[in-house]
């Protein structure tokens, strides 16, 4: 007897350098199927048709496409989030950042929310579904990008408290175009050396967009942008939070204290790397 199509994935995964074939299996299975995963096992039966279609997305994920940006799905935070090659694949990391803006918009009542390079929109609509009266405005310089983001905001429920707007912050009637003041800014910018990009996992090289990933010549012109731009819709007393680069936390730190912010704090990820550089006007 011929082994079921889920052991013939886990093999081909495996044989293919996937660090967890059985998990990949079944999630690759399941996206097919349309079914949850826990659904998948050696019974499980794939239609010709269907059949094809998995081995191209096994072909794929040994080719180093990343899992989500195969079944277009991330978990992140407490939920899960569409992808595509148009969004930077929500990471661990970032989980952090949102955490403390929680903490922050609950100790201090906060109503406005303002998220810059929302791409999937992980942060500002993780913050929406977790906080009842939370308003926010994602703004974002890719159309692809915000359309993703405002599925996402459909799924969650959360799109009647949120604006999305296509525009870039090196635009410049950026500031006319929000139009309003902010609570709270929180930023995922790219950040990358354009120079380090080519040494980046090829998942990340491939299928993130560059937009997404690459922050000029010393990785930091972005925040200088947005330093020279995000305090002026920023209300007294409110905060920008910031995901920073390996090494950068303290450049960025300067970058936005010379445009009159005071530092808070800056956190740390799992890995033991400053991660989130956090600043109040
Ligand atoms: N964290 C991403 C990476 O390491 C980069 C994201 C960004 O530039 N904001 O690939």
């Amino acid at each position: 007897m011929n082994n079921s199509v889920y052991e013939n994935t886990i093999r081909k995964l495996s044989s293919g350098g996937i660090e967890s074939p059985r998990l990949e299996a079944r999630l690759l299975i399941a996206d097919i199927l349309k079914t949850s995963a826990d659904n998948v096992g050696i019974s499980t039966q794939l239609s010709q048709n269907l059949e094809k279609i998995l081995e191209e997305h096994i072909a794929q994920r040994i080719a180093g496409k990343p899992l989500d940006k195969i079944i277009g799905r991330k978990g992140f935070y407490k939920f899960e989030f569409e992808v595509s090659q148009d969004v930077l694949s929500p990471r661990p990391e970032t989980e952090i950042l949102v955490e403390e803006a929680l903490k922050i918009i609950k100790e201090n009542k906060f109503r406005k929310v303002a998220d810059f390079g929302l791409g999937s929109g992980c942060i500002l609509l993780s913050l929406l579904k977790e906080i009842e009266d939370l308003q926010g405005m994602g703004i974002d310089a890719s159309k692809k990008a915000l359309k993703i983001a405002q599925k996402n905001a459909q799924g969650l429920g959360v799109e009647d408290k949120c604006i999305f707007l296509l525009k870039s912050w090196f635009d410049e009637d950026f500031f006319q175009a929000l139009g309003e003041n902010f609570d709270m800014i929180v930023s995922n910018p790219p950040y990358i050396k354009t120079d380090d990009i080519k040494t980046l996992d090829i998942g990340v090289q491939k299928y993130d967009p560059l937009l997404a990933l690459d922050g000029g010549i010393d990785g930091l012109k972005d925040y200088l942008q947005i330093a020279k731009t995000a305090p002026s819709v920023l209300k007294k007393g409110g905060y920008i939070l910031l995901e920073v680069g390996l090494g950068q936390a303290l450049d960025v730190q300067k970058i936005f204290e010379e445009h009159g912010l005071a530092h808070i704090s800056t956190l740390k990820d799992y890995a033991g790397i400053d991660r989130v550089v956090i600043l109040r006007k």
